[in-house]
């Protein structure tokens, strides 16, 4: 092996600590005392009690050690203590333009991407989906995708949070949200291997992954104009969730190894 060796810095803190998003003001001051959701999610899942070690992010990058000195009928009081360096965020941007569809799939493609490194998602109704969200629906959904972020966040140690657009049709998704060199998964004609597309100076690249009845040929051809290079991740057919997995550690380990 050699000269390509990547060594990852030894994380500041346990990783049995228990992490926490919270406001720039709750990581600031000398205590903080958690109420609402954090409150709940501390206190009657994890059970937290004085003397529990709990890591606050505020998704700016920083992260904060505290205890927990109190734990009221409403309430998690903890004494702030050391600001530490947390290297867990990539530098490499890896957006995934995600055709959503039936069932829960995407929650895991937002869960385990989340877990690997993702840092936006832009969710797609496509041709294949077979899902309309009504758009008084969106904003719950919405909130329900952000809490499944954040818990796979905080469980991963991320110190910034992923961000998600509110769901698009491709061809909108294509117009304005899409950030360096646009990469389409798919699985028919010709397409190269993601290891052999230049990506040598991204900073940011966005992958797109299909439905679980693939990409149209139109929807193929709108993201070529668009710039997309059709990509494959190899000779198995993989689950949508499966292939945008694959698809940011393919990246990751491509893009984010020199440290
Ligand atoms: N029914 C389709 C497969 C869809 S798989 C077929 O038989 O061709 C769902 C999506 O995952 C695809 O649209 C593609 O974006 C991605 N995908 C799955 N396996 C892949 C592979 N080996 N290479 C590239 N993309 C893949």
């Amino acid at each position: 092996m050699g000269d390509a060796a990547t060594t990852w810095r030894r994380l500041g803190t346990g990783v049995r600590t228990t992490r926490v998003f919270v406001s720039t003001a709750e990581i600031e001051g000398p205590s903080t005392e958690l109420t609402g959701q954090n409150f709940r999610h501390l206190a009657r899942v994890l059970r937290v009690e004085t003397g529990s070690a709990v890591l606050l992010l505020d998704n700016s990058g920083r992260a904060r050690e505290s205890v927990v000195t109190e734990v009221t009928s409403n309430a998690v009081v903890l004494q702030n203590n050391e600001f530490i360096e947390l290297d867990t965020e990539p530098k490499v941007e890896v957006t995934i333009l995600q055709a959503i569809g039936r069932g829960d799939r995407f929650d895991e493609v937002l869960q385990h991407c989340t877990e690997a490194g993702a840092s936006r998602f832009i969710p797609v109704v496509s041709i294949r989906s077979m899902v309309e969200i009504p758009p008084d629906r969106i904003p719950d959904r919405l909130d329900r995708w952000r809490k499944i972020i954040r818990g796979a966040a905080e469980q991963s140690m991320r110190t910034r949070l992923p961000e998600i657009t509110a769901p698009l049709p491709l061809h909108l998704a294509l117009e304005s949200e899409v950030r360096g060199p646009l990469l389409m998964l798919h699985t028919v004609g010709s397409r190269k291997a993601i290891a052999d597309t230049d990506l040598t100076d991204a900073t940011t690249v966005t992958v797109a992954v299909g439905p679980e009845g693939g990409w149209s040929g139109d929807e193929v051809e709108l993201a070529i104009e668009a710039g997309a290079t059709p990509v494959t991740l190899g000779p198995r057919v993989l689950r949508t969730e499966t292939a945008a997995l694959v698809a940011v550690t393919q990246l990751l380990f491509q893009l984010d190894r020199r440290r």
